[in-house]
């Protein structure tokens, strides 16, 4: 079970898709840095788009079933590639698989209308690959820390509740015989 989240088993896909709500922060500025990523890479409109909306569904736990139709000359290759990808699923995807068609259709792009060596299907492909596996990491670790979090919140109570069975005692003394710790822990 998610430690975190409590309805759902622990998967590598679950770490993905937690609904926990720090994690869907680092969620959504991942899916945001993507959509930068795509667009100061000068993406395929059509392919930016369509990434999007494949991670968006496959983050709620569903497959985009259609690629949307347009008139853009790469619809055909990113239909073609969608065909595949249903078969075996986004899951390569969404950890850092990209399908040699999106690719292709994309080195295409650059060679016909950008026109620019800055832009290159090397780039692009490194670019895209490290914020997919950059996110995997993001969300191990978001779910590390509220488990830490969580666990120091509990042991800072447990020792507080050991302390005030003292309490008495202490008062007759000094609570400045206390080390300083303690005594702010008293004071909460
Ligand atoms: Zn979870």
């Amino acid at each position: 079970m998610c430690p975190i989240y409590g309805l759902s088993d622990e998967t590598w896909n679950h770490v993905y898709m937690c609904p926990n709500e720090d994690m869907v922060c680092v969620r959504m500025s991942e899916i945001n840095k993507m959509k930068t990523i795509l667009e100061l890479l000068k993406t395929i409109p059509e392919l930016k788009s369509h990434f999007e909306e494949v991670l968006r569904q496959w983050y709620q736990g569903n497959i985009l079933v259609q690629v949307k139709k347009t008139n853009s000359l790469y619809f055909e290759m990113l239909q073609i590639a969608h065909e595949d990808k249903i078969k075996i699923g986004f899951d390569p995807f969404v950890k850092g698989f990209l399908s040699k068609e999106w690719a292709e259709a994309q080195n295409d792009y650059y060679r016909k209308e950008i026109k620019d060596p800055v832009f290159n299907i090397d780039r692009w492909e490194k670019a895209i690959v490290t914020v997919l596996i950059d996110y995997r990491t993001k969300m191990w670790k978001e779910r590390c820390s509220i488990l830490l979090a969580e666990k120091n919140l509990t042991e800072e109570s447990r020792y507080r509740e050991f302390l005030q069975q003292f309490q008495p005692n202490l008062r007759r003394d000094s609570t400045k015989k206390l080390h300083v710790m303690d005594r702010f822990l008293f004071k909460k």
